[in-house]
């Protein structure tokens, strides 16, 4: 609501309208389904809002080139390149041809630089949307145990950046950690960013630990035999889970942020606090 206040009146001392562009490459309808999201809330609090989806056999240098196209366009204030690209594309290059003053979410390596170094950048959406969820909560950041189930280039490795920034200890586990558990165990703060449907299970955590979950897997709903289930067309029944086993965690947690919900709707908040942020600089209102 405060971002669409500051717009209207930005828009009524006529300056222009904020312009987010969201692209696609494909169709993945998990990507659908978050770029539509990101567009909605985008013109809810009065931006422009342009969805761009060209088709899966797009090639390097067609992407580049619309890149090219809305880095320079002074009416675009932000770019969002919805990841993950089809695999015959070279994401690290996408990123490095992002406009660092555009990259809502913190792709370009100068931006992601400067979040490692504590200088001014756009934070990296879910990220930094785990960090406000955390804030807004107000759970105690400052000298806790951290630990972080994945260490991507988009969640991970800057999530345990911005904990880090905020003084927790922080430790990462990743594919080739050997035993997972024993370091969760010791987190006063855990984060799983791992993809992985059921990846935490309740012995895993220690009693009273903050438990946040941002894997978002969609698995077949199973009939009491334990065989999937399926719809009038025959195509499997699909849910949305986390990476925890809630009831088993959040018997144990003292505060705990569920799939769906929590870090989804909050990494979308960034994504626009970062559009407005882009636009105030570009604009320099
Ligand atoms: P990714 O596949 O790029 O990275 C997954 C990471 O998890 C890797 O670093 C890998 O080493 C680690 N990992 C894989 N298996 C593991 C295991 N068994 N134990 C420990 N670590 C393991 O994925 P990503 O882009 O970082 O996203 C992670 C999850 O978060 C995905 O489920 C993704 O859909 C979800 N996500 C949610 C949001 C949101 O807004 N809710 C945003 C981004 C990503």
């Amino acid at each position: 609501m405060r971002l669409r206040r500051q717009i209207r009146r930005w828009v009524a001392d006529g300056h222009p309208q904020p312009h987010a562009v969201f692209m696609q490459v494909g169709d993945n309808p998990a990507s659908s389904q978050y770029v539509g999201m990101k567009n909605r809330q985008a013109e809810k609090i009065g931006c422009r809002s342009t969805i761009e989806l060209l088709p899966e056999d797009t090639t390097q240098q067609q992407l580049l080139a619309r890149l090219a196209i809305h880095n320079a366009d002074p009416g675009v204030h932000s770019i969002l390149v919805q990841l993950p690209l089809p695999g015959h594309m070279d994401e690290q290059q996408v990123a490095e041809s992002i406009s660092p003053l555009k990259d809502v979410d913190c792709f370009h390596p100068e931006n992601v630089g400067r979040v490692a170094l504590g200088l001014p950048a756009p934070r990296p959406a879910t990220p930094q949307g785990i960090i406000n969820l955390l804030d807004a909560s107000g759970i105690e950041l400052q000298g806790r145990h951290a630990v972080v189930l994945g260490r991507s280039n988009l969640v991970g490795k800057p999530l345990g950046l911005l904990l880090l920034e905020r003084n927790c200890t922080v430790c990462y586990c990743h594919s080739r950690t050997p035993d997972i558990g024993a370091v969760t165990r010791q987190a006063d703060i855990l984060i799983s960013a791992a993809g992985r449907a059921g990846l935490v299970t309740g012995d895993m955590v220690k009693q009273g630990v903050v438990a946040v979950d941002v894997g978002t897997n969609f698995v077949h709903i199973l009939d009491d035999a334990g065989e999937p289930e399926y719809d009038e067309q025959g195509e499997p029944r699909m849910q949305l889970v986390g990476d925890l086993l809630f009831d088993e965690v959040a018997e144990k947690a003292s505060w705990i942020s569920p799939v769906p919900g929590g870090v989804g709707p909050m990494t979308i908040a960034t994504v626009l606090e970062n559009t407005v942020a882009l636009y105030r600089r570009i604009e320099g209102v």
